[in-house]
């Protein structure tokens, strides 16, 4: 788990890196771990503009989508839209 931690730290952008875990809104809700019920998140980003991506249908989106991880247990929640960090 340390590893994969740290991995996907290297991973994210070093802006966001930098704040450490957080708690985050989505449409004025709470994001909470679905998985483990934490709510203090790593925040990161994917792009989705990839081979694959288009392959399955979600070329429509063509942009970067918005992943929190759970800095608990390690689920990843995927959004289009900017989680709020509060
Ligand atoms: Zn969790």
């Amino acid at each position: 788990m340390s590893n994969f931690w740290k991995a996907l730290k290297r991973a994210a952008r070093a802006t966001v890196d930098s704040l450490g875990p957080g708690q985050y809104t989505v449409e004025a809700k709470k994001v909470t771990c679905p998985h483990c019920g934490h709510q203090e998140f790593a925040e990161g980003s994917a792009q989705l503009n990839t081979t694959g991506m288009t392959f399955i249908g979600l070329d429509w989106a063509n942009k970067s989508a918005y992943t929190l991880l759970c800095s608990k247990c390690g689920h990843i929640e995927w959004f289009m839209q900017k989680p709020e960090r509060l």
